[in-house]
């Protein structure tokens, strides 16, 4: 049941970390059975689908989250609502979100994403990258955006001591970042990660945002 399942996953949270319910793929009376037990933060990871359930679910006041990959054609679709992108692993697509979300008149909150993961994928910036990333600092100049904190995944294994070993990589690159990069700036302090199979353990190393799909409304109906 969606409504057990949010009412149990919140009740298991510390102060201080929020619920992001993932919600791709599942149509929108999932959502609205979820906005029913108290849930208001959703991810989505399809920018077309997050337009039409965004449409769909207007009167509803729903905190959207685009988690995944973002092309960069795609983010003018999303620029004049989304609350949070969670996976910016390029400046490229930094700047185009800039620039749509000045269209907007908006300043859109960004996650830089960080592979921790002990995978190939092509998604995120090493640690190194990211560190050179903020060291350039060309982000300082886009107006249009804020650097809100850091998303990660965990390699995908049942090991988990691995599992705890990426987040923990995470929590202390976001630390330093934090350190050298925003002092002045309380906008860069939302870490997010834990999906449905990890998030106990992302909670423990100090995530702020968990994102929780399959644990929540089941099996994704593609
Ligand atoms: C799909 C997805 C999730 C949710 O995964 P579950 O295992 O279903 O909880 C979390 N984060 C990202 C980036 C995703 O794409």
């Amino acid at each position: 049941m969606i409504s057990e399942e949010i009412q149990r996953i919140h009740e298991a949270l510390p102060s201080g970390v929020r619920l992001v319910a993932v919600s791709k793929y599942h149509p929108s009376e999932a959502i609205r059975e979820a906005y029913a037990a108290g849930q208001r933060v959703f991810g989505e990871s399809h920018a077309q689908e997050l337009q039409r359930k965004h449409q769909e679910l207007a009167n509803l006041g729903l905190e959207w989250h685009f988690i995944g990959h973002l092309q960069t054609n795609k983010v003018k679709y999303i620029a004049p609502y989304v609350h949070l992108i969670h996976a910016v692993d390029s400046l490229h697509l930094l700047s185009e979100i800039n620039k749509q979300a000045l269209k907007s008149g908006r300043i859109i909150p960004c996650l830089l994403q960080l592979h921790v993961a002990q995978e190939e994928t092509k998604f995120g910036f090493t640690p190194d990258e990211a560190r050179l990333f903020l060291e350039e600092g060309v982000w300082r100049t886009m107006k249009g955006v804020e650097i809100a904190g850091i998303m990660a995944m965990a390699t995908n294994t049942d090991n988990t001591f691995r599992i705890r070993e990426d987040f923990h990589q995470a929590r202390r690159f976001f630390e330093e970042a934090r350190k050298d990069f925003f002092q002045e700036s309380n906008h860069f302090r939302e870490l997010s990660m834990g999906m449905s199979d990890d998030w106990h353990i992302a909670v423990d190393e100090g995530s702020t945002l968990i994102r929780i799909g399959t644990q929540i409304f089941g099996q994704r109906q593609y």
